[in-house]
């Protein structure tokens, strides 16, 4: 604990203090409108921390993150002792304007807990720019742009389905479809990616299988849906077999995407070694917003394609968040992955809107959204 700034500290800053008072964290359950069916799981519901950061003045930050055993190994058990048991009584008394030397110190206290981390780092961002009445995007960068195109995942279980629903996505205005692999018998997923791609001839397509492909499996999907230009292929393999990775893609021309691989700055040095086209940038892999922004501008000078996402599924305030995200790296040309619109219900008063294909950047302070704190009572798991 004495590796944070002592209250002292506080009284050089410029700024009148922000000091944090209470920190809470928030197990809810968030039914989806469908199950999404992936290699490894199948989800109904999103589990997710939410973290409550309240300011002696009464100003109030949120932070989200969803548990995602298979890919950060975060549960929300986990996530929610690690925030009320470690992160935030380390937070309570702090100048939220000294984030930058608190958020390394949180980070040596606790390792791992990317979920745990990124929510808190959420938190305080939106509390500091509701209390200066900035963006959070101006808090830790400058936009590169103001609006994100979402894409749709398509999992169903025939290609009469996934056509439908992707026909009837395209008129909501999505323009980016991923289809979830890995989980159907190959010649069917196979067959699936050629009839998506003959009902939208010119829409940008890929498919994510989330670990579940053999070598064999994946270099065969790979070749064989090679007419149905798909921009990219991600995770196929397991999340540390670099090198079934290293000789995946010299097997095939078709860009292979890593998303479960990635936990790192380090993890990105190395898909990108291995012959990765991209990455994946998720703020609960990476462990929050600053680190993820450093992860984009990595992508940038590798070379590597990047696609941002968001976990199936979270709200409009971690969604949010990836829209931040989204607007602030180098580039997002794999397409970005906004997940509240997945939700049967959202946990704000106006949840993100799509609009002519686009998600804007929120132009409110923080994260730009208004947490309904009664719908957030209703969803809480006790
Ligand atoms: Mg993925």
């Amino acid at each position: 604990m004495n590796v944070l700034p002592q209250p002292a500290a506080m009284a050089r800053n410029a700024q009148a203090p922000l000091v944090i008072r209470r920190v809470d964290a928030i197990p809810v359950a968030l039914p989806l409108k469908a199950p999404m069916k992936m290699a490894a799981e199948t989800i109904t519901a999103a589990n997710n921390l939410l973290v409550r950061i309240e300011a002696a003045d009464g100003t109030v930050g949120w932070g989200e993150a969803a548990s995602a055993p298979t890919m950060t190994g975060d549960t929300q058990g986990g996530m929610v002792a690690a925030v009320r048991d470690h992160l935030g009584p380390m937070l309570v008394g702090q100048d939220a304007h000294n984030w930058q030397t608190l958020r390394p110190a949180l980070h040596r206290a606790l390792l791992g807990n990317g979920g745990p981390h990124s929510a808190v780092e959420m938190a305080v961002l939106d509390l500091l720019g509701r209390a200066s009445g900035k963006r959070l995007i101006d808090l830790v960068g400058k936009p590169k742009r103001n609006a994100v195109k979402p894409m749709w995942l398509l999992g169903n279980k025939t290609a009469e389905e996934d056509v439908a629903e992707a026909h009837a996505k395209e008129k909501l205005g999505f323009h980016f479809f991923k289809l979830k692999i890995g989980v159907k018998p190959l010649a069917k997923e196979i067959a699936i990616a050629h009839a998506v791609r003959s009902a939208l001839p010119k829409m940008p397509l890929c498919a994510d299988a989330n670990c579940g492909l053999t070598f064999a499996a994946a270099h065969s999907y790979a070749e064989k849906t090679k007419k149905a230009g798909l921009l990219f292929v991600e995770q196929p393999l397991a999340y540390d077999d670099i090198e079934g990775l290293r000789k995946l893609t010299r097997a095939t021309k078709v860009p292979i995407g890593i998303d479960e691989g990635i936990h790192s700055l380090a993890d990105i040095g190395a898909s990108a070694r291995a012959g990765a086209g991209g990455v994946s940038l998720k703020l609960i892999k990476l462990g929050g917003m600053t680190a993820a922004l450093e992860a984009g501008k990595l992508c940038q000078r590798l070379g590597l394609s990047v696609n941002i996402a968001a976990k199936i599924a979270e709200s409009s305030i971690g969604s949010a968040a990836a829209v931040h995200l989204a607007c602030g790296v180098p580039k997002a040309d794999w397409g970005v992955s906004i997940t509240h619109f997945y939700l049967a219900e959202d946990i704000v008063r106006r949840p993100l809107p799509l609009a002519d294909g686009f998600v804007a950047l929120p132009s409110g302070p923080g994260l730009g959204v208004e947490v309904d704190e009664a719908a957030v009572a209703r969803f809480r798991v006790r």
